[in-house]
């Protein structure tokens, strides 16, 4: 490809409008340009690096025994009733009527299509286990759509779904995703870490997101600094935090005036924030009150609260009316002297706490000396907290850290979750009609693109690992205009196309040092700057982006240099 034919435009300014490095990169460097919001068009530098991100991914899904297919991107509502996401599935889903009112969804994700595809045409055990995928755009009205691709309203996901017809089919299944999701993000050149994560309303089965590591991600991810364990912060589980013996003393009402929050109670007692209990009062979608309880300094993780819940939905704040009918007093509770019935969960490390202060259930009062195992009466206890910088690890007790990242991808068990409400059966060796057994498996391509970015850029530009380089090599004549220089960096791009070299020609007649930035903003690995000395000397100068190195070679050697270097990068 020649510079002069292609269409990218780079800007020199840093867009405003553009947060994330990553968007601001992508702007200037003539990647892409917003249509509507959360909406993108790829130029040809940018639509390059999707079809390499998107071939690494075809041969790792293929490789693990996937097979590809398209469906439609408009899904008949009928499958969505029947699995009951049609109404669940809320805002988010973008709907569509066509001519004879018949509706339809703009897909978000393909798992009743895919079920409606099998469930017709796989009869035999014989005919598992089946691997199917798609790349393909999904469309979701995300309520804050930002950060560029990182978070679009249209956006290019590969999705697989799985059919075993057991659990430990789905789970070999499951691990070949899992290993092929390692390949794919390591020949990207991303830094990440699969982590243990919600599956959200699911249940039962198990998940891992694929995070790249970076501050700029909206994830954040629990890893221990001794053993592998590595999770959501949402899904970290917590053992009880033990706190010291000490000798009961007896409980005891306290005037607390105006000391509705654990800092006004910590200020007010001059207390350890860690010697109190915090109280959230939750209603469910059918208006239950849920109580909810946790060490002061500890936050409550609703979605550990919901999966303990198993049927409710939602968590809304409680109504100061529903809590007072219960006997609480908000800004003052306690799970004493709530009424017998009312739902009450205390956490693990909570309910070990010595001689703690919480509310009374009184206005402007507290008890001080409670002591969860002797005070509490008809409390379930339970992990209902958020992890924090510090907690012990899950597993091996060494101290957990906090990082933020980015879900680039992530893999979950269905079991038979869409199978059983979509009747999507087989017969097994016996000859008795089974539900299949379904894995589901995304990877954001855009989104990994913008990831690879935030990573791996410096002060001047993106620098791209070789595998997924709008082009490997750019050579730049310094002069243009000079017929000799042309010549002879038309001679390099010749015949390091003819080596396979994916390479791109700037011949445009611009500044030298205006081809170097674009050079260096749009992040080609490799840089052959053609001046005199390749001319006269026949010299070869080859700047490598990552570290700025400057290699000078004889005309005769370069081509296994670049060879070489571009195996390495
Ligand atoms: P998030 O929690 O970030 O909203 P998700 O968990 O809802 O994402 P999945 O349903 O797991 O997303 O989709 C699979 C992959 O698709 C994600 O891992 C992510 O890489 C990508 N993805 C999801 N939503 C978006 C979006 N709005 N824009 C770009 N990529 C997205
Ligand atoms: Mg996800």
């Amino acid at each position: 490809m020649r510079a002069t034919n292609l269409y990218a435009p780079t800007l020199r300014e840093m867009p405003a409008d553009a947060e994330l490095i990553s968007h601001k990169l992508m702007l200037r460097g003539g990647m892409m340009r917003k249509s509507a919001n959360g909406m993108y068009t790829f130029l040809p530098l940018g639509w390059r690096v999707i079809k390499k991100i998107e071939a690494i991914i075809r041969e790792e899904m293929d490789k693990a025994g996937g097979q590809e297919i398209m469906m439609p991107i408009l899904q008949p509502s009928e499958l969505w009733e029947e699995s009951g996401r049609w109404a669940a599935y809320g805002k988010e889903m973008m709907r569509v009527k066509d001519r004879h009112d018949h509706s339809y969804s703009l897909g978000p994700t393909h798992e009743e299509m895919m079920t409606a595809l099998v469930r017709n045409e796989v009869r035999s055990y014989k005919q598992l286990p089946l691997m199917l995928y798609q790349i393909q755009d999904k469309f979701r009205d995300e309520r804050r759509p930002r950060f560029g691709l990182m978070r679009s309203r249209e956006f290019i996901m590969k999705d697989l779904y799985s059919f075993d017809k057991d659990v430990d089919g789905m789970n070999i299944s499951y691990d070949k995703m899992y290993k092929a999701y390692q390949n794919i993000f390591t020949r990207m050149g991303l830094t990440f870490r699969p982590v243990e994560a919600d599956n959200g309303a699911i249940g039962g089965g198990h998940s891992h997101e694929f995070t790249a590591l970076t501050e700029a991600g909206e994830s954040v991810i629990a890893c221990c600094s001794k053993c592998d364990f590595a999770a959501s912060d949402e899904k970290a589980e917590l053992k009880a935090i033990v706190a010291a013996d000490e000798v009961e003393e007896e409980l005891k009402k306290v005037s607390t005036p105006d000391a509705h929050t654990i800092d006004l109670l910590v200020k007010y007692l001059n207390i350890p924030i860690e010697k109190t209990i915090k109280a959230v009062a939750y209603q469910t979608e059918t208006d239950e009150l849920v109580l909810v309880f946790v060490r002061g300094d500890h936050d409550v993780n609703e979605a550990k609260v919901l999966h303990f819940l198993e049927n409710a939905r939602e968590l809304r704040m409680a109504d100061e009316e529903a809590i007072t009918n219960a006997g609480g007093c908000p800004g003052f509770m306690s799970p004493i002297g709530i009424k017998k019935g009312t739902k009450i969960l205390v956490d693990l490390t909570a309910m070990e706490m010595k001689n703690a202060v919480s509310g009374a259930n009184e206005v402007d009062t507290h008890y001080t000396g409670v002591n969860p195992k002797r005070d509490f009466k008809d409390v379930i206890v339970a992990d209902i907290r958020m992890v924090k910088e510090g907690d012990p690890c899950p597993r091996c007790g060494a101290p957990l850290s906090l990082t933020r990242g980015i879900e680039v991808g992530q893999v979950f068990t269905l079991g038979e979750k869409y199978s059983a409400s979509m009747n999507a059966t087989f017969l097994d060796e016996n000859g008795k009609e089974k539900p299949l057994v379904m894995g589901s498996y995304g990877i954001g391509v855009g989104r990994t693109m913008a990831a690879i970015i935030e990573q791996l850029h410096d002060d001047n530009g993106i620098i791209w690992p070789v595998s997924v380089a709008p082009f490997e090599v750019a050579v730049v004549p310094v002069n243009a205009k000079n017929a000799e220089q042309l010549k002879t960096a038309e001679n390099i791009y010749k015949e390091l196309k003819s080596k396979h070299i994916d390479v791109l020609l700037d011949d445009r007649i611009e500044r030298a040092g205006v081809k170097f930035k674009d050079a260096d903003l749009i992040g080609y690995p490799l840089r052959i700057t053609v001046g005199p000395k390749a001319v006269e000397e026949g010299i070869v100068e080859i700047k490598i982006r990552k570290n700025g190195e400057i290699k000078l070679l004889k005309q005769d050697k370069y081509v296994d240099e670049i060879i070489n270097l571009l195996k390495e990068l």
